[in-house]
């Protein structure tokens, strides 16, 4: 019997020398698996070996080789032993430091011998130095060979030396037929010429060992072609695979919703303003989406307070006209439950209520709630993850609305497609995000949705004024708060933690809500935390929302939708420690009436970098689009997402901030690509995504 070959992008590392049971389970750590893997382990910097540099040319920072001849080697003491040694030649003088030395080390230092040694200039107490260098004597007279490609620099971990790692990589390097087994060219050569980009098996080639001249800026940066070629063709592979994602959803059939408006005439009667042109527009896009017989993947988009819950009531309306059922999921109980609020209030005049599940619904309650979802008699249902858990049935699902769905991972998003689905119809989905997501990243990220954006806010909005001041000021604060609600504005006192324990949380804004109600004994203040019941939450919160609270006292389970327009002033403690765009959303629960609406950022000094910033970020814009650029300049797009653990765009190579430029491109390639050359499409995914599929598997 023959053994069936692994796939070429399969094959294991052991095949190498050196790479043995213990190797290999060093380098696993590192994620390598495969040769593949091995060859896309790119350099995270270089080292030029290639060159000689005269010391009296060396600037600190440099990393670089010289040689000179010893002229004074001595063992300082002091609070720490070390052996110094000073070396010159003829351009200059440098004194190499070493804390850990050998007394044959100090021998072989002698007056006079000569060395050649590689490491970091930096400036010492007497002038340029290298500490620890790399060295080795040599013969003045002999020319030493150099490196004649720069070295590279792996990424690695312990126990994984960079020598052992440049001997593998250089193994697989140097064996022409394996690399070519290897590296297969999946990119069209069309593509490539109108590109002007290298091929796979160039590109690869020159990241690991660049030739003495590159430019090391250039590489350092991730901007050379040969890296750019590889974070394009990254990058087309994700796209390529959310695109067949979106292919195979646009094949499944869902139930067509006409727009009949006969709720959603009497509900915009209700309603007691207009949509602004932005809701309108985004909901004729919604609107023709439900009526078709495939379903809706529409990503609403829109900063906090443009009224997209309104939009979204609007589309649960046609669906249920066309008596379909109608989910709205929300990632926290505080969020749905406002939801639930809301739609109960516009549903009344239509003679109808929403039904409510979450993970807290129990007993009796839920059974009769699942019956109703089960027999179709739940029109429209509020609740949160709870919602599409086993045991959850609709009767005829037509329309699923999840909010915030950054919250949710993409796993989630994916998964809930199929939920819901019933004799092979899958209802329409809608979600929405108040995190405004550029629009390359969202092109990216979100490459199987269709995106709709709300870019106005209602009128008569003012913009939040922002101020930014040290805790140190905090009196000054708590007189500001007590004077804003004398004249009858009412407020909101933030308690932010960066640890993730809830409890802490929750105490801290407890023992908060009774300071400020010792300093400001004639307001009346009151407390609301994830620990409370949730019976509890939303008596809290309907005493707020009555005006018969005058400070809110809270954890930032307020951070989404919460919605009282007389809430005219917040306070964020500790202000230093969030996410713009977690700043951003708290900050969106005031300005949501006509008074001028004003936010304090408190922080502990002193302000790190990022943080100061950030802090200056808010202080500068209202406008959610700017802070999100910013966040993303900052933070990186994982953390925007959210999504960090969860997998989408875990990119190796290509860095959306840096390779922005070429998104609408790859767009365009992936169109070419599935058109042209369809049969190169499985294999690209592979490549970069592996056989999970990670988007397609739901
Ligand atoms: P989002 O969910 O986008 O943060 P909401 O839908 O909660 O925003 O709307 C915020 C507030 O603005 C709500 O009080 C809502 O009733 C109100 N609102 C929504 N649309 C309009 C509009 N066109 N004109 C006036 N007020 C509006
Ligand atoms: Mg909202």
């Amino acid at each position: 019997m023959t053994p069936t070959p692994a796939p070429l992008d399969a094959a294991p590392l052991t095949q190498l020398k050196g790479a043995g049971p213990d190797m290999a389970q060093r380098l696993a750590r590192l994620g390598l698996h495969t040769l593949q893997d091995l060859l896309f382990h790119l350099p995270l910097r270089y080292q030029d070996r290639t060159r000689i540099a005269p010391i009296g040319s060396l600037r600190p920072g440099n990393e670089i080789s010289i040689r000179g001849e010893v002229q004074l080697t001595d063992i300082k003491l002091g609070r720490r032993r070390m052996l110094l040694s000073r070396i010159a030649d003829g351009s200059g003088a440098i004194t190499l430091r070493f804390f850990y030395f050998s007394a044959a080390q100090r021998a072989g230092l002698a007056r006079g011998s000569w060395v050649q040694c590689f490491g970091e200039v930096r400036s010492g107490p007497s002038g340029l130095e290298m500490v620890h260098p790399e060295y080795r004597l040599i013969d003045p007279a002999a020319d030493g060979p150099q490196q004649e490609t720069l070295t590279p620099v792996y990424p690695s971990t312990e126990g994984l030396r960079q020598q052992a790692l440049r001997k593998l990589i250089n193994q697989l390097l140097d064996d022409p037929a394996l690399l070519a087994d290897c590296l297969p060219e999946l990119l069209p050569a069309e593509l490539l010429v109108q590109r002007q980009m290298p091929t796979l098996h160039e590109a690869i080639l020159y990241v690991h060992r660049p030739p003495a001249d590159a430019s090391l800026h250039e590489l350092d940066e991730g901007i050379h072609p040969a890296q750019q070629r590889l974070a394009f063709e990254e990058l087309l592979a994700h796209q390529l695979s959310l695109r067949q994602l979106r292919e195979r959803q646009d094949r499944h059939a869902a139930p067509p919703l006409p727009a009949t408006r006969t709720l959603q005439r009497p509900f915009l009667g209700n309603l007691g303003f207009q949509l602004t042109g932005a809701q309108q527009r985004v909901l004729e896009e919604i609107s023709h989406d439900l009526s078709r017989a495939q379903p809706m993947q529409r990503l609403l988009q829109g900063d906090v307070g443009c009224g997209k819950t309104v939009v979204a009531a609007l589309a649960a309306l046609q669906a249920m006209e066309a008596d379909f059922q109608v989910a709205i999921m929300a990632p926290t109980e505080l969020l749905a439950e406002q939801h639930r609020r809301n739609f109960a209030q516009w549903l009344e005049p239509l003679a109808m209520a929403p039904h409510w599940l979450s993970g807290k619904s129990k007993g009796k309650v839920r059974e009769q709630t699942l019956a109703a979802i089960g027999d179709g008699s739940a029109r429209l249902t509020v609740g949160t993850q709870a919602l599409f858990q086993e045991g959850v049935e609709f009767h005829n699902l037509g329309l699923v609305i999840i909010d915030e769905q950054h919250r949710f991972g993409v796993h989630q998003r994916l998964a809930l497609r199929e939920k819901g689905a019933r004799d092979g119809r899958h209802p329409h989905q809608l979600i929405m995000t108040a995190t405004p997501i550029p629009r390359t990243l969202a092109q990216t990220a979100y490459a199987d949705l269709d995106i709709s954006v709300i870019d106005e806010l209602p009128p008569g909005r003012s913009p939040v004024d922002t101020v930014v001041i040290a805790d140190d000021r905090r009196d000054a604060v708590v007189t500001r708060v007590h004077a804003a609600c004398r004249e009858g504005r009412q407020a909101y006192w933030v308690c932010t933690l960066i640890e993730e324990s809830e409890t802490l949380q929750c105490e801290t804004a407890q023992d908060t809500a009774e300071t400020l109600q010792a300093a400001l004994p004639d307001l009346r203040i009151g407390l609301v935390h994830g620990r409370l019941k949730a019976t509890e939450k939303e008596a809290v919160m309907d005493h707020f929302k009555a005006g018969d609270i005058d400070l809110l006292v809270a954890t930032t389970v307020i951070e989404v939708g919460v919605d009282v327009p007389n809430a005219s002033l917040m306070i964020i403690e500790n202000a230093e420690r969030l996410g713009l765009s977690q700043l951003h959303q708290l900050r969106g629960r005031v300005g949501r009436g006509s008074v001028k609406s004003s936010c304090v950022l408190l922080y502990k000094p002193p302000l790190s970098k990022t943080a100061r910033q950030r802090l200056a970020t808010l202080r500068e814009t209202n406008d959610g689009f700017e802070v999100a650029r910013k966040d993303l300049e900052l933070r990186g797009p994982g953390e925007l997402l959210g999504t960090r653990q969860t997998g989408l765009l875990e990119l190796r190579i290509a860095d959306l901030q840096r390779d922005q430029a070429l998104i609408p491109i790859i767009s365009q390639c992936a169109g070419h690509l599935l058109r042209e050359h369809p049969d190169q499409v499985a294999p690209l995914i592979r490549r970069w995504l592996g056989n999970g599929l990670r988007y397609g598997s739901v």
